[in-house]
């Protein structure tokens, strides 16, 4: 039972994260989307309904069993985003210098007036404090607040629509890590069986851990969006599973200006604790309308795999847009460039992972090898998935090849930098082992006779994570120069 040969990108070290939506949710797209190179599939639960995850989740697993692909499936909750209701027409036009009323009260909004789902929002802010509506599009100040009202002036004025959201800088919100919403969404998509969460408007590592725990064993990453989230980074990256550079958000509240600088800072960070991080948000945006990026973006995309970071996330490229296609398989292109260049493999951070454990030293080792002796590849055995997890955070130039009997483990794994997840049957002894690697390494094209590997793998018998105990290095030989093997 070994299936799962995922083509032409096989030795892709950064993974691809697609959001799907409208313009992804037929079967043929999906199964396109996969072909081109998609890794994670994300489902965002800020839009569409429980019905529309659903259908979304069956089909990606139905088209990944079909083409034999491993494909992770990450669920995106919305957490606390403050939006703004309904205007009379969907929309209104803001005029510079005129006054217009934020209220908890429902309305129907206009040019002087909007409801907001957030029912603190009188009591969180103060007269001067700045608002930002449509992703900052638009600017008000508060002048005064009047029970259920928040009187502001319009300072950059413009085409206010429904539902947009609302950002308030520099002013720490009362509302809760989880909503309502939140809640129900994340038991809902435990239930489907989803492989990640992503939490958005972490404030405090307390907000991941009460995700966590209600997540199960499902791991939470934490989308870094907020400035408090930038500051508490050290701690959160204590409790999270990943992190996600929410480059959206985060222009919008901390200044598009910060936003590359704390990109490498939180890679380099997480990668020292060997976390993976997805770097997201406008990185193709233009394909949303135009078959071919900007330069800008095929640069953005090339700086963010030179910073290392494990994921490349598309948003409204795949979810909405008209080329959700090409724009996998422009980033893919853009991937593969990078990757093949000297540059990208003499700059990535090496980091040390402080943890003391078997498979962490095992993997240290395999991948001290691997770079001296130039070896084909690394096969990693791994139950839980830690074994393969820390072989990634030490970014060896070799490939990756993680074998497990478990497919929640291998589509985890479908994130990290570099790691290929191989299906594979449990096998007994030093041979056995060896033999199953080699068989399936030579299937993939990964290595011929001559060629070294590497493979780790546990054989004392102890269970959980940290129990790789093996470091075999192999010569790939032809079937009639196997005398003296194992
Ligand atoms: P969102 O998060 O797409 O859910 O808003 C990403 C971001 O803010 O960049
Ligand atoms: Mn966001």
């Amino acid at each position: 039972m070994m299936t799962n040969i995922k083509p032409a990108t096989a030795l892709q070290k950064a993974k691809i994260v697609a959001t799907l939506g409208p313009a992804t949710s037929d079967r043929q797209t999906v199964r396109r989307l996969i072909e081109a190179g998609l890794d994670v599939a994300r489902l965002n639960f800020s839009h569409g309904t429980l019905d529309d995850h659903r259908r979304m989740f069956e089909m990606v697993r139905e088209q990944a069993d079909d083409l034999g692909a491993t494909v992770g499936i990450l669920a995106d909750l919305c957490g606390p985003k403050i939006r703004v209701g309904h205007l009379r027409g969907g929309q209104a036009k803001l005029e510079e210098g005129a006054r217009f009323t934020l209220t908890t009260q429902e309305v129907e909004g206009d040019e002087t007036k909007v409801s907001t789902s957030y029912g603190q929002l009188p009591l969180d802010v103060r007269p001067d404090d700045r608002i930002l509506l449509d992703d900052g599009l638009l600017e008000l100040v508060v002048r005064s607040v009047e029970r259920d009202d928040v009187v502001c002036e319009v300072v950059i004025g413009g085409v206010l629509r429904d539902k947009k959201g609302m950002n308030i800088p520099g002013t720490p919100l009362s509302t809760p890590a989880l909503t309502d919403k939140d809640r129900r969404d994340l038991a809902f998509a435990r239930d489907l069986g989803v492989d990640y969460f992503a939490l958005s408007f972490v404030r405090r590592p307390e907000d991941v851990v009460e995700a966590k725990q209600l997540a199960g064993d499902i791991p939470v990453i934490a989308k870094i969006e907020k400035p408090e989230a930038v500051l508490s980074l050290d701690a959160i990256i204590e409790v999270a599973d990943g992190l996600m550079v929410a480059r959206g958000d985060l222009g919008v509240e901390a200044g598009a200006e910060k936003v590359p600088l704390i990109q490498k800072r939180i890679i380099r960070d997480a990668s020292l604790k060997g976390l993976p991080v997805i770097v997201a948000t406008q990185m193709l945006d233009s394909m949303i309308r135009n078959p071919r990026p900007t330069r800008a973006e095929v640069s953005d995309v090339a700086n963010a795999v030179l910073d290392g970071a494990d994921a490349l996330m598309l948003s409204g490229e795949t979810a909405s847009g008209a080329y959700p296609i090409r724009a996998i398989e422009e980033m893919a292109a853009v991937i593969a460039e990078v990757e093949g260049s000297e540059l990208f493999h003499k700059n990535p951070v090496r980091p040390r992972i402080d943890e003391y454990s078997f498979s962490n030293a095992i993997a240290r080792a395999a991948v001290e090898a691997s770079n001296d002796l130039g070896l084909k590849a690394l096969a990693v055995y791994s139950e839980t998935g830690h074994s393969a997890a820390l072989t990634s955070a030490a970014r060896p130039r070799s490939a990756i090849v993680a074998f497990s009997r478990h497919p929640h483990v291998l589509r985890r794994l479908a994130l990290r930098w570099g790691v290929i997840p191989v299906l594979a049957d449990w096998v007994e002894g030093v041979s056995g082992v060896v033999a199953q690697a080699e068989q399936e390494l030579r299937r993939r094209g990964l290595v011929e006779d001559g060629d070294d590997i590497a493979i780790t793998f546990g054989m004392q018998d102890m269970s959980g994570p940290g129990r790789t105990d093996v470091l075999k290095l192999w010569r790939v030989r032809a079937e009639g120069d196997k005398k003296g093997g194992l």
